[in-house]
């Protein structure tokens, strides 16, 4: 299916017989769907005739049995060794590497991602377990590490792994039961997650597999048994979750912690001293790489006037030779938006603003294939930042122009649009870089690169101000936040 030569940067190994027949076999479709037959079909969403499997959501009687059992088992579960429970997670690493094949075919079916945004994923997903464990093992005989108790995890469907995992690998390393509320778009890949997690020797009650929509995720947030909420996803949703929660406080009277990870309306400035092609490698992929459904993800492309035409006239170039089509295609470049919903969104932002006047380029939508939910690269010209008001999660870029007096101004609103997480800068003048670096209020900031998420114990990720509550995912201040504030961890490492 894949040709050998198309061997990805992240090490897998393409040209491997059992490999590609794996992976070939997870693409196909099958005759019958994965997993049981029971519950809601779970479409692909590069093709809608394609069922990936079913899901059952869990009942409202079946999310209260899970929080009870969630609830009983808590103490046993906290009562695990410290480094019983870093193996375990280990393990499942392993076990995700081993079963590498199938699950990238999974997330490309179920999510739509390319081959490389697969395997990337799925490389995040097995640094998490690991990070997390050695997190956790490096303070197994400090006797004031206590775990919060019931943690209810809620994730998104555009990193329905390696997210996913990340927040429920982080709670069951403190010492927490957790119940694991995947995006419903992404279920599958989730169960088969916790499927592994399981299997690695984590014990049923101390982590429950728990399905459903926004309602259930209400549920799991607003219930009294539950002490403490990770959730990564929209900033409205972020929003209604905090209201929930400040009207409740934990049994030591504290209130119960939120780590929420959201939105973003990231900036890149580009003077004119940078270098076109690399500013247009790295706008491609910071915009439009799987499909702009990132929350790393370039929304606003600022381009100092003299160097406008050029970037564009190049950038344009560029975004016509990337093919948007079906993942399963080993020469696509960007894969389909997850949802007909989705896709309705971006077009009517799209048709607004141009119907407002903006400028908007868009290339041939003749690539598109018509059962899937695509949307092809976008590029729509504004003239201020004020225009832009919340995050669109798909593959359409604004560009702005400015003048270089204008720099302070522009730096000042991109601040101001409330949302922090990621911004970047091209140039070759140090002080401009030193300048705007230092204004800017973003949780990772990025020079003379494309803008992207987290590498796990390397580079942090996360946001604040309408982006995020902190701490970093991947960092070494997130384990600290899942367990009793008394905790001494990790001093140590916060300074590293
Ligand atoms: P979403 O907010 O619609 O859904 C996220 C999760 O919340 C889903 O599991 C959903 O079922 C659940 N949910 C919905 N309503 C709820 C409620 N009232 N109470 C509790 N849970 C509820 O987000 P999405 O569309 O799945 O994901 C895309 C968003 O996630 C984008 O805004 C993106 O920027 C953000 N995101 C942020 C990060 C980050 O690290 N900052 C990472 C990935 C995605």
């Amino acid at each position: 299916l894949f040709r050998p030569e198309r061997r990805n940067s992240v090490g897998l190994d393409l040209t491997n017989e059992n490999t590609l027949r794996a992976l070939g076999a997870c693409l196909t479709k099958p005759a019958t769907p994965f997993g049981e037959i029971h519950g809601v079909a779970v479409l692909n969403p590069a093709d809608r005739s394609d069922v990936v499997g079913h899901i059952a959501f869990a009942t409202l009687q079946a999310r209260e049995d899970a929080l009870a059992r969630a609830t009983r088992a808590a103490l046993a579960w906290a009562a695990v060794p410290a480094t019983d429970r870093a193996r375990m997670l280990e393990m499942a690493a392993d076990m995700v590497e081993r079963d590498m094949a199938p699950l990238m075919g999974l997330i490309m079916r179920e999510a739509g991602k390319t081959l490389a945004n697969a395997v990337s994923e799925i490389r995040e997903a097995v640094d998490f377990l690991r990070y997390y464990a050695a997190g956790i093992r490096a303070h197994a005989a400090d006797a004031t590490v206590r775990p919060l108790g019931v943690v209810t995890c809620i994730s998104p469907w555009n990193f329905p792994l390696a997210i996913f995992l990340g927040q429920v690998s982080a709670a069951l390393a403190a010492g927490n039961a957790v119940l694991a509320k995947p995006a419903e778009e992404t279920p599958l890949i989730a169960r088969a997650a916790v499927r592994i997690l399981h299997d690695a020797g984590i014990p049923h009650d101390a982590l429950h597999f728990v399905p459903g929509d926004g309602e259930a995720g209400a549920h799991l947030v607003g219930d009294p048994r539950v002490n403490a909420v990770l959730f990564t996803g929209s900033t409205a949703v972020a929003r209604l979750i905090q209201k929930q929660l400040a009207t409740r406080l934990n049994p030591d009277g504290r209130p119960v912690p939120l780590i929420a990870e959201t939105g973003g309306q990231n900036a890149l400035i580009v003077d004119s001293s940078a270098l076109t092609e690399q500013v247009v490698a790295d706008v491609m992929s910071s915009a439009f790489d799987s499909a702009g459904q990132r929350c790393s993800a370039l929304r606003v492309l600022c381009l100092q006037d003299d160097c406008a035409d050029r970037v564009l006239a190049m950038l344009k170039g560029a975004m016509r030779e990337w093919r948007v089509g079906n993942p399963a295609h080993p020469q696509t470049d960007i894969g389909p938006v997850i949802s007909a919903e989705a896709r309705a969104g971006i077009l009517d932002h799209v048709e607004a603003m141009r119907t407002r006047g903006y400028p908007v380029f868009q290339t041939d939508p003749t690539l598109e294939c018509a059962q899937g939910t695509f949307v092809a690269p976008t590029l729509i010209e504004i003239d201020d930042l004020n225009t832009l008001g919340q995050e669109v999660f798909g593959p359409v870029l604004h560009v702005v122009r400015y003048a270089r007096d204008a720099l302070p101004a522009l730096m000042k609103a991109i601040n101001a649009t409330g949302y922090a997480l990621t911004f970047g800068v091209h140039s070759r003048v140090d002080h401009t870089i030193e300048t705007l670096t230092a204004k800017a209020a973003a949780g990772n900031v990025y020079v003379n690169r494309n803008l992207v998420g987290a590498v796990v114990g390397v580079q942090p990720f996360g946001g604040h101000g309408l982006s995020g509550t902190g701490p970093k995912a991947g960092g070494p201040l997130y384990l600290r936040r899942l367990v009793a504030a008394s905790s001494a961890i990790p001093a140590e490492l916060e300074r590293a």
